[in-house]
C-alpha cells in the first residue's frame, strides 16, 4: 500500500462497486464525486424511526411495528446500540461502519438491521444494500460478535390513510443471507485499486464521464 492510511467503509465499497474510477479519484486524489441535494424528508424519517426503536430498547422490548413481523421468533434488540464498529487490517487499512440497529437471534447470534425508506414496496434487494449488510456482518465478526450470516432490511413505505391521524407507514422486513467474505473480497479489490498509479476505467453505466468525453471530442 502507499504510505497513507486509508479509511474505508461500506459506502466506499459501494463507490468501488459503482465505479473504480470514482473510487480511485476520491481516495488517491481526494476528488469527491459532486453531491446532489438530498431530500431532507428521508433524514427526518430515519431519525424518527431510530428514536422510536430507542424508546423500546430501553424497556427491553421489540418495537410493536417489528414484533408483529417476527412473532414466534427469539429476537431481541441489542440492549445498547452497536452504532460504530471498526477494524484495522494487517496493512493498516481502517474499515469502519455505523449500524442502524442490531438484533440478537436465539440469545447468541448478532445480525445487523438497517432502516430503508422507499416510495413503494419492493421484492428485490438492491446490490448496494446487499454489500452494505455483508460489510456490517464482517464488522460484527471482526469485533468478536457471533453471527449467523443473516441481516434484516426494514423497508418503510407510506400508504394511503387518514392523514389527520398521522402519516401511515407499512413495514416490510426482509431477512437476507450475508457473505462477510464478499465484503472482504471488495476490501481486497479496493486495496488493489488504490495501489494502481493509473486511473481505472470509468463505469460504462455512468453517463457523466461519457458526457465529458463526448463534449471534449466535440469542442
Ligand atoms: S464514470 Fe461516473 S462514477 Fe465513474 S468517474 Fe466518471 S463520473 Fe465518476
Amino acid at each position: 500500500m502507499k504510505d497513507i492510511t486509508y479509511r474505508l467503509s461500506p459506502s466506499s465499497l459501494n463507490l468501488l462497486r459503482d465505479c473504480p474510477r470514482c473510487f480511485w479519484l476520491k481516495y488517491r486524489l481526494k476528488i469527491d464525486r459532486p453531491s446532489s441535494p438530498l431530500a431532507s424528508i428521508a433524514t427526518g424519517l430515519d431519525l424518527n424511526i431510530k428514536n422510536y426503536f430507542g424508546k423500546y430498547r430501553v424497556k427491553g422490548l421489540l418495537p410493536p411495528i417489528l414484533e408483529k413481523k417476527v412473532s414466534g421468533r427469539n429476537l431481541k434488540l441489542v440492549p445498547r446500540p452497536i452504532s460504530f464498529l471498526k477494524f484495522i487490517d494487517e496493512e493498516g487499512v481502517v474499515f469502519v461502519g455505523k449500524l442502524d440497529e442490531a438484533l440478537i437471534l436465539d440469545d447468541k447470534f448478532y445480525a445487523p438491521l438497517d432502516h430503508k425508506t422507499r416510495a413503494s414496496p419492493t421484492q428485490n434487494v438492491h446490490q448496494a444494500y446487499q454489500l452494505q449488510m455483508d460489510a456490517y456482518d464482517l464488522l460484527l465478526e471482526k469485533n468478536g460478535y457471533k453471527t449467523k450470516n443473516v441481516a434484516f432490511l426494514a423497508y418503510f413505505t407510506p400508504r394511503s390513510g387518514e392523514l389527520h391521524l398521522g402519516f401511515p407507514f407499512d413495514l416490510d422486513l426482509k431477512e437476507i443471507k450475508t457473505s462477510p467474505q464478499r465484503a472482504q473480497d471488495f476490501i481486497n479489490k479496493a486495496k488493489d485499486t488504490l495501489l494502481s498509479e493509473d486511473i481505472p476505467v470509468a463505469s460504462p453505466t455512468c453517463q457523466f464521464c461519457g458526457y465529458i468525453n463526448r463534449l471534449s471530442e466535440t469542442l
